[in-house]
């Protein structure tokens, strides 16, 4: 088969379930073709991953879990990830990327792409919903040093611990809410701080994102591109 060269990068979203066109529509603002995906055949194809990149999208884990084992997408999903696909996910989302999910519903499960644990729901119930401006480590997604990005937080998850191979992008009030895949032996948090002596290669490594980025909140909701840029700007 011919791969024509595309014009434009091609963006899963997975669609099975919650706040899929809010990602869309941030999306095709930047650029990108929007598939939706809803079977395994959106994202795989004979030659390969038939997408760019892959959204995750908030709405209820549980429920999206369920529905990703029910239509037998979970195993591709999860290969195609590890093998290096660019991967957003955001509130459920981050659930889903997880290595470990506390305050899980009965089997529920998650894709153990991303190397942290979570708790669901450790930010309240819906009516505390609120937009904060949250301080993002990661020079792709701000731009600059210690630029913030708006965004809702909706019964978010928290990161309770962040294993080798990821590190925390951002905090808020203490809690973590981001996280992203380290380079191996490299720059995770739980390796030494290595920000000083003008080390500035290794301070670098540090901010940039890795391919699988876990967040807790909604930039989509209020209209931040900053992580879908970021995303974006991950493809090859
Ligand atoms: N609490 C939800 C869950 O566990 C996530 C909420 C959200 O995506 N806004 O899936």
């Amino acid at each position: 088969m011919v791969t024509e060269p595309r014009s434009a990068p091609v963006v899963g979203v997975l669609a099975l379930q919650g706040g899929v066109s809010e990602h869309g529509d941030v999306l095709e603002q930047l650029g990108a073709r929007v598939v939706l995906v809803r079977r395994e055949s959106d994202f795989a194809g004979a030659d390969g991953p038939r997408i760019d990149a892959l959204v995750l999208p908030g709405g209820e884990s549980s429920a999206q879990d369920r529905l990703l084992r029910l239509f037998d997408m979970a195993e591709g999903l999860r290969s195609i990830i590890t093998e290096g696909l660019p991967t957003l996910g955001t509130c459920a989302g981050l659930v889903l990327l997880s290595r470990e999910v506390r305050d899980a519903a009965p089997s529920q499960r998650s894709l153990d792409v991303l190397d942290v644990a979570v708790r669901r729901n450790a930010l309240g119930p819906q009516l505390v919903s609120h937009e904060v401006d949250i301080a993002v480590d990661a020079a792709e997604v701000i731009g600059r040093q210690d630029g913030r990005v708006r965004a809702a937080l909706i019964r978010a998850p928290e990161v309770l611990s962040v294993g080798i191979g990821a590190r925390a992008i951002c905090r808020v009030d203490g809690r973590v809410l981001g996280a992203t895949t380290a380079a191996p032996g490299g720059d995770s948090d739980a390796g030494p701080e290595r920000d000083t002596d003008g080390r500035i290669g290794a301070r670098d490594a540090r901010r940039r994102l890795g391919t699988v980025t876990g967040i807790a909140f909604h930039p989509e909701l209020t209209g931040d591109a900053a992580f879908h840029r970021a995303l974006l700007a991950q493809v090859r």
